[in-house]
């Protein structure tokens, strides 16, 4: 075999000409090449043959993929077109994305290595800071989202502080308000609005409202999630009262066992230790008021785990003692599902599993958290997207 076509096999080249291979002072392998005839004077938006314009800014390099230990370069004439729709731009090369500095089998590397191992693993490994990561990602996301439809055909969505469709994550975007959920349904376009038949959200109305405008045909059904995140959220309440109460009567040590009891409210019953059930034992002992709150928020939990028709004569029952509880967080509550019903119980009907959105949520959460130092929330989406809606690329050369 020539060393022209061994050098380009080495470096994965395709439609591209090697011209001259050299080793740098420092180390680094620098191969000169150039893209083939019918690659030359494209726009690298459009892909139209353009006529040149001008030289642009000299000889540019590209990094690669490492050759063994080797540090390896592409180097090339960056010559400017100017095309009928995009202007004055820098020709299209085949080896790497339009505005990077990294080849395309280097960003897929990193994209692939961000969504499958650590942090300090793509950055050692690949030799770039983890800010890097964050801009290559963004590229191969917007690449691998343009090459497909993520939005078609959806027919049950989810709505959360973040967008998802049964497990795949479809649409993200910075913001939590009226707006963002407006610019998704404007994206989804009138006719894919209407396919949609059931909506898995919460009861706010910056999400409901707008759905309910422009999806005709969607069911909401409220995220039960939220729904016993409100409930715990009333027995919270009723807990600092509590213990407001009995630090203002000077009683401090009923204070002290209130204050350590939030945990064993939280927990799932069955979920307990043998200390934290005696410890809610004790709670029944000193606070009826607080007590009937924690059996009022287990019983809500409990409808979200039997069979629909089991549920909705248990949200019937847990409506009337709920009414009658003297709790002022719980009568509250009581009163909002009342007026939310409908939503309420499409949700047990249709079993809209929200484990699947909590997941998402959990995963991103996790994501987010790696995203620590990215630029900007962009960077963080394009991570999601790639790990959660199904954009990674596969590894080069595979
Ligand atoms: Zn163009």
């Amino acid at each position: 075999m020539r060393p022209v076509r061994i050098w380009k096999k080495l470096l994965a080249l395709e439609r591209a000409v090697v011209e001259e291979v050299e080793l740098e002072q420092g180390g680094a392998l620098v191969v000169s090449v150039r893209p083939n005839a019918r690659e030359r004077g494209r726009c690298p938006h459009c892909r139209r043959r353009c006529p040149g314009y001008d030289w642009g800014e000299g000889r540019r390099r590209w990094r690669a993929l490492d050759l063994g230990t080797t540090f390896a370069y592409l180097e090339a004439e960056a010559p400017r077109v100017q095309c009928r729709r995009h202007g004055v731009v820098v020709a299209a090369v085949p080896w790497a994305r339009h505005d990077s500095n990294f080849t395309r089998s280097f960003e897929d590397q990193t994209a692939w290595l961000a969504v499958n191992t650590s942090k300090t693993a793509v950055s050692e490994l690949m030799r770039i800071a983890w800010r890097t990561v964050g801009w290559i990602c963004g590229r191969v996301m917007a690449e691998q989202q343009a090459g497909r439809e993520l939005l078609a055909g959806l027919e049950r969505i989810g709505v959360d502080e973040i967008s998802v469709d049964s497990g795949r994550l479809v649409w993200a975007h910075p913001g939590r308000d009226r707006a963002t959920v407006e610019k998704f349904l404007e994206l989804l376009g009138k006719q894919r609005c209407e396919q949609i038949t059931l909506v898995s959200c919460d009861m706010a109305e910056w999400i409901t409202k707008p759905i309910g405008e422009r999806c005709p045909n969607a069911e909401v059904c409220y995220d039960p999630f939220h729904l016993v995140k409100l409930a715990t959220d009333a027995l919270d309440e009723i807990r600092r009262e509590v213990w407001n109460d009995a630090r203002n009567a000077g009683q401090a040590q009923l204070a002290k066992e209130l204050k350590g009891a939030r945990f064993v409210l939280w927990k799932n019953p069955d979920r307990l230790t043998e200390r934290q059930k005696l410890k809610l034992a004790r709670l029944q002992e000193i606070n009826q008021h607080l007590y009937r709150g924690y059996l009022l928020c287990q019983q809500l939990r409990i409808i979200y785990r039997v069979p629909c028709e089991h549920a909705l004569v248990l949200l019937d029952a847990w409506l009337t003692w709920a009414r009658r509880c003297r709790l002022a967080p719980f009568v509250k509550l009581a009163k909002t599902i009342t007026k939310q019903r409908a939503g309420i119980e499409a949700a047990l009907r249709h079993r809209l599993s929200n484990a699947r959105v909590e997941q998402v949520n959990t995963q991103i959460r996790l994501i987010t958290r790696r995203g620590f130092g990215y630029h900007s929330p962009w960077a963080v989406i394009a991570l999601a997207m790639l790990t959660l809606g199904g954009l990674c690329p596969p590894l080069p050369g595979r």
